[in-house]
This record gives structure tokens, C-alpha cells and sequence, in this order.
């Protein structure tokens, strides 16, 4: 039941994420009358929906993907980000639920503090879907989801110190390998340090070609959520992830990618990654290390 009523959470959000990926224009303010306003309505014929046509997922399922009116076809964003959104709660369930104890291990009890933490983590991956749809269309991230993001990371940090135990990381004991930050302030402090200097000169050395000011913004939130080292391996992996597809790109289509890649998804892929699978990661990669010793 519970799964149920978190995944239908996350679904509705997913709906209203696409609606402002969708609609968002860069002079307009993310949440003004021009984009979220009005009812919704069929993109082709701009026929006003009705309740039972607005259901994530199902709606789509039982139109085939089709308008009811018009039959256009809809896009498969609808489907996908409402899949995804609903699934964003369930895993932030799931994963709290088994680590919690071992971040905060006197917390876990607390019902009001777990869920406070969760509905947290989970605004935040979901406004994180949102930037990587909006910086796909038009390469751009709106400046409103950067502060809501600097918002939900100071509410996070305030949660953080006031049930502080001990230090905890996402990337379990390897994180011991990365500095002895341990003190919650200047770990914050490092990694916001880290995000700053370092997007900030690559800004400067490119002269903004094909990483801007955005993704600058946008890693300088995510060092005050993630703190350090969680804020390197996000960048790490961002950087990797980014080469890959590059060069798939450029040896299918022959093409020189100026401009053409956004790199906001990339940043967006690897926190999640960093988040859920951080420490399974640095396994990985200490073990490989290893064996080439
Ligand atoms: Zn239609």
C-alpha cells in the first residue's frame, strides 16, 4: 500500500514536471500563469482533457498513446517521466529505509525526522528530472529550480545537523580516501569550494563552449545537498558519462558536437548514480585498481 500511494505520489508530480518542461519559456517566470496556467489541453487540437484522460500512466495506456479526440499520437515523455517520477519514491524509500540506521543511527526511529528526509530527497531528484528535461529542449537551466534546489539543500542541511550523530556518506568508508572532512560545515564548505573553482575554470578556460554558466550553477547547488567527496565523484562521473556519449555521437554522425549536447543531464545521471549506487561505484573501482597492481 504504501508503494502505492509513494509511486502515485511521484507519478502526479511526473505529470506536472512534464506540463512545465513542456510550456517553459525562458522569460517567463517557471510557475506564471503562461505555463502552468490554464486547463490542460491536447497539444494538436487543444481539446480540454478530462479528469480520467489526466491519470499518470494509465490514461496513456488505455488511449494507446493517443489523443481521444484527434488521435495524434502523444509523445512518450509523458509516459516515460510519469515511470520514472512514480519509481522516484519507492527507491528513496527503499534506500533510506535500509541506510538511514546506518547515517543516523539514533534517528531512524523518529517517524516525523524519516519522513521529512525522504519527502526532502525526493523534491529533490524530482526537480533534478525536471532541469534535465528543460536543458534537453532548449539548453538552458531555469534559475528557479536552482534556488528551489539551494532551498531544498539548506532545509536538508538544517535536518542533518540537528539530528548530527556522526559523519556519514553515501559513499560508505571510501570516502576516508577523498580528505578527513568530517566536520559537517567545512565538508560543505569544501565541496561548495571544489564545485566553484573547478566548473568555474573550466567556464573560463573553454570560454563557455559546451559547458555554461548553468551547469556551474547547477553543481554548486548540488555541493551544498551532497557535500564532499559526493560532490567530486558527481563531477567525475559527469565528465565520464559525457565523453561516452560524445564520442558515440561523433562516430555515428561524423559530426562536431559544439553545442549541440547539453551538459546538465549528465551532471543530473551522475547524482543519482552517486546517491544510490555511490559506494558499489568506488568498489568497483578500488577493485579493478587492484588487480592491475
Ligand atoms: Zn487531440
Amino acid at each position: 500500500m504504501i508503494y502505492i500511494i509513494l509511486f502515485l505520489f511521484g507519478a502526479s508530480l511526473g505529470s506536472f514536471i512534464n506540463v512545465l518542461s513542456l510550456r517553459y519559456k525562458e522569460d517567463k517566470f517557471i510557475l506564471s500563469r503562461e505555463i502552468i496556467g490554464g486547463r490542460s489541453h491536447c497539444r494538436n487540437c487543444k481539446k480540454i482533457l478530462k479528469w480520467y484522460e489526466l491519470i499518470p500512466i494509465l490514461s496513456f495506456i488505455f488511449q494507446s498513446g493517443k489523443c481521444r479526440h484527434c488521435k495524434t499520437k502523444l509523445i512518450w515523455q509523458y509516459f516515460w517521466v510519469e515511470l520514472i517520477c512514480g519509481l522516484i519514491p519507492i527507491l528513496t524509500f527503499i534506500y533510506f529505509q535500509n541506510n538511514l540506521i546506518t547515517f543516523f543511527p539514533k534517528t531512524i526511529s523518529n517517524f516525523f525526522y524519516f519522513w521529512s528526509f525522504i519527502l526532502i530527497w525526493d523534491l529533490i531528484l524530482l526537480t533534478l528530472v525536471l532541469i534535465s528535461l528543460i536543458d534537453l529542449k532548449l539548453k538552458i537551466i531555469p534559475n528557479e529550480t536552482i534556488i528551489f534546489l539551494i532551498i531544498l539543500g539548506i532545509a536538508l542541511n538544517l535536518l542533518i545537523v540537528y539530528n548530527w550523530n556522526e559523519f556519514y556518506s553515501f559513499l560508505g568508508q571510501y570516502n576516508s580516501f577523498f580528505g578527513d572532512f568530517t566536520n559537517f560545515k567545512e565538508n560543505r564548505l569544501i565541496a561548495f569550494i571544489f564545485a566553484l573553482l573547478f566548473f568555474g575554470g573550466i567556464i573560463l578556460v573553454t570560454l563557455g563552449q559546451g559547458m555554461g554558466m548553468g551547469d556551474l550553477k547547477l553543481m554548486i547547488a548540488l555541493s551544498i545537498i551532497f557535500g564532499w567527496p559526493e560532490t567530486l565523484i558527481i563531477s567525475i562521473l559527469s565528465f565520464i558519462l559525457g565523453g561516452i556519449v560524445s564520442l558515440i555521437l561523433i562516430l555515428k554522425y561524423k559530426t562536431n558536437l559544439k553545442g549541440i549536447l547539453p551538459f546538465g543531464p549528465f551532471i543530473v545521471i551522475s547524482s543519482f548514480l552517486t546517491l544510490f549506487l555511490g559506494k558499489q561505484i568506488l568498489e568497483f573501482y578500488f577493485y579493478i585498481m587492484n588487480f592491475f597492481n
